[in-house]
């Protein structure tokens, strides 16, 4: 059941040495905080990094290193399953034996500063979308984290979460991210009443969310425009830039996985398609009707 939040006393209900403060914050809420290369714990979050990563923070990092989008996986991620049923999500990868971030280097700090992930510019700040128990619409909110290592939160400068988010240019990576933040978002809060999902779900998730050289690939395949109806000029436009084709994906994904159609279908596309890959489909159907057979313990006393 889904909790119900309207009864929630802007508390959370952490364990007791978590480093969350358990107060829920908005965009006016004041936070103490400061940091500079000059503070005596330079680096030190960047030694203890647990960065999860957004299709936004893979984009612009490839960007920067000029890499594809699969190259960037395997030598900077990491995945990890963002829920029990397994959602695809991945991490910044770390050294072998330590979670000392690979981009950190200890004199200058940040080596791709500029395109940092969303989790480092927030960072006191985290970040928690949710849906309020029957409100229709998402809400974004706050919190801080307040670990030994950081000495940030005794600078003495006092601002505002929203003036923070400005100064650490968050605004961009949560407008591009948003669309995503509410699939995912739907994905947890729909628990058991959508069963797990097929692994080809799963696969789908995650080439449109973090692989867009692959998931390029996929839309440049012809079966694909037998069934999706796009203008010429749009799919050009998917075609060589990667920022629009990652949001073209979160409406893809949102209408395979949740079915909220934006994208037009060829009249008939499944019809046609069906009848392409009927013989494939109906021996697929019969093998598994052998092998559904063959596990049913009745059929042995069944006479052949
Ligand atoms: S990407 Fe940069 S800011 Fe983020 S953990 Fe790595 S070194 Fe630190
Ligand atoms: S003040 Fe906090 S965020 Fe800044 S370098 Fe130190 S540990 Fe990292």
């Amino acid at each position: 059941m889904d909790p119900d939040y309207d009864k929630f006393d802007y508390k959370f209900d952490l364990p007791f040495k978590s480093p969350v403060e358990p107060v829920k914050l908005d965009g006016n809420s004041k936070i103490q905080f400061n940091c500079h290369p000059q503070i005596r714990c330079f680096n030190e979050c960047c030694k203890k990094a647990d960065i999860t990563l957004t299709p936004y923070d893979v984009l612009r990092l490839k960007q920067r290193l000029g890499v594809t989008s699969g190259e960037f996986l395997k030598k900077h991620t990491v995945p990890f399953q963002m829920d029990g049923h397994g959602l695809p999500g991945i991490k910044m990868r770390t050294t072998d034996n330590e979670p000392v971030c690979l981009f950190m280097d200890e004199k200058t700090g940040c080596s791709v500063y500029t395109d940092r992930p969303a989790a480092c510019r927030y960072y006191p700040v985290g970040l928690m979308s949710m849906k309020a128990f029957k409100a229709n619409h998402e809400e974004q909110h706050y919190f801080i984290v307040k670990e030994d290592h950081c000495t940030g939160h005794c600078e003495p400068r006092e601002l505002t979460v929203d003036q923070y988010r400005e100064e650490q240019g968050v605004k961009p990576y949560d407008e591009f991210n948003w669309p995503w933040y509410k699939l995912v978002l739907k994905k947890k809060s729909s628990g058991p009443t959508i069963g797990r999902p097929s692994q080809l779900s799963f696969d789908m998730f995650f080439m449109a969310s973090y692989d867009v050289d692959r998931f390029r690939l996929f839309i440049e395949s012809k079966n694909f425009r037998k069934v999706y109806l796009l203008e010429d000029a749009y799919y050009q436009s998917l075609l060589i830039d990667d920022f629009t084709l990652t949001q073209f994906g979160f409406r893809l994904l949102d209408q395979v996985l949740f079915g909220n159609s934006t994208i037009p279908l060829v009249a008939n596309a499944y019809e046609q398609r069906y009848e392409e890959r009927k013989e494939v489909i109906e021996a697929k159907f019969k093998l598994a009707e052998v092998l559904a057979k063959q596990e049913d313990p009745a059929e042995k006393y069944i006479e052949k």
